[in-house]
């Protein structure tokens, strides 16, 4: 007989519903004794869907979903901590990943030292303290796409006995498997290229190490920390066609950049994906593929107030942060807000390519770049 390919659980439908509960209710003591769900505050079916599809993406034992990708950062690191600790993370790291450091972690007398993006293994090492519990990753960062010699690492974290934790927002568990390469803790926002529609906050944190998953569990559970499953049920319906939609970025992306390099208003594109890329050799060693984001900067004569012009008057990029969804954005950073080194001036501009005819994307662009620069 053949066996049924449906999950019983899902009555036929492809999709898991969306299970809605803060109470959930027994026939029996009994069987309230024996459920491993008591009550809707550690997630739903649906949360468990989600959890299950990311740990598969993330080659991952566990996953814990969150609220948000930043409660996926602090509640990451918060478990793994106490006074008098010190952390190593990179200076290039999400903003708000600084926020909490310098913050809250501070303030729990947590001393974190930033480590250039670009320094190999042995700069990191002399930074090593007697107390340092973690080494915090981003690679690549997501203004200008630095990459970090993560073996190298990931072998003087081990040497040292030290924790590594990567947000793998970027490459969106697709691109790259940090926990294939020996990083302990994987941290995804799934508002980005997971959800895919602009329309989701989430985050996900993934493990091999069971250990490691059940203390940062815990805390998440006394925190009162909680994902929605409607949200879940969203990030789980994107994620079917992330590896379609990323390999579209992409396409797109690698166009524009070329296109855009070939401009004369413009004086350096950086992306990954391009031969021009700095880092190239690297980004081939650890990532299967680019996505849609491209930073770029202007030729010296052209002047800021001609660079806001361009990015007003371009039509199908909207002005928004994030990125990561079906619709193409952009953002200028006049003053490089988050540290990367100081020849970028005050001219860098961030696009994300989304999902539209990319002949129309070119277009805009052409139109606003001769429209708005003399
Ligand atoms: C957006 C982003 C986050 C935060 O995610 P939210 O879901 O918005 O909280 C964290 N890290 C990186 C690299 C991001 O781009």
């Amino acid at each position: 007989m053949k066996m049924s390919k449906l999950k019983s659980i899902y009555l036929g439908s492809v999709n898991p519903p969306i299970y809605q509960a803060s109470t959930i209710a027994f026939d029996s003591l009994a069987d309230l004794a024996k459920a491993d769900k008591q009550y809707g505050r550690v997630g739903t079916e649906t949360n468990e869907a989600l959890a299950l599809a990311i740990s598969k993406l993330e080659n991952a034992a566990k996953t814990i979903i969150t609220s948000s990708g930043v409660s996926a950062i602090t509640h990451s690191l918060l478990p793994l901590l106490k006074t008098g600790d010190h952390i190593l993370v990179c200076d290039t790291a999400y903003l708000p990943t600084h926020f909490f450091c310098n913050g809250l972690l501070n303030n729990f007398g947590i001393t974190t030292s930033y480590y250039d993006a670009k320094a190999s293994g042995d700069d990191i090492t002399k930074l090593i303290q007697d107390n340092t519990k973690l080494i915090f990753l981003e690679s690549p960062s997501s203004l200008v796409y630095e990459i970090q010699e993560l073996d190298e690492i990931v072998q003087l974290a081990k040497d040292h006995n030290i924790i590594t934790a990567i947000d793998n927002t970027w490459a969106a568990g697709e691109l790259f498997k940090p926990l294939d390469i020996g990083i302990d803790i994987s941290i995804q926002s799934l508002s980005k290229y997971c959800g895919g529609h602009s329309d989701v906050l989430l985050g996900s944190i993934s493990f091999k190490n069971e250990k490691l998953y059940s203390e940062i569990w815990d805390s998440f559970y006394q925190l009162g920390n909680h994902a929605s499953p409607q949200d879940c049920y969203l990030a789980y319906r994107g994620l079917q066609t992330l590896a379609t939609r990323l390999n579209a970025h992409q396409e797109s992306a690698l166009k524009l950049a070329k296109f855009l390099e070939a401009r004369n208003e413009i004086k350096e594109v950086i992306y990954p994906g391009l031969d021009s890329f700095v880092q190239k050799e690297r980004f081939e060693k650890y990532f299967k593929g680019g996505n849609g984001l491209i930073s770029f900067t202007f030729a010296d004569k052209i002047s800021q107030d001609e660079i806001k012009k361009f990015v007003d008057n371009l039509q199908y990029f909207k002005i928004g942060f994030s990125w990561g969804g079906y619709e193409s954005l952009v953002m200028y950073y006049p003053d490089c807000s988050q540290k990367i080194s100081d020849n970028y001036g005050s001219t860098l501009v961030r696009i994300h390519v989304g999902l539209e005819n990319v002949n129309d994307l070119e277009v805009d662009l052409t139109k606003s770049l001769e429209n708005s620069i003399c």
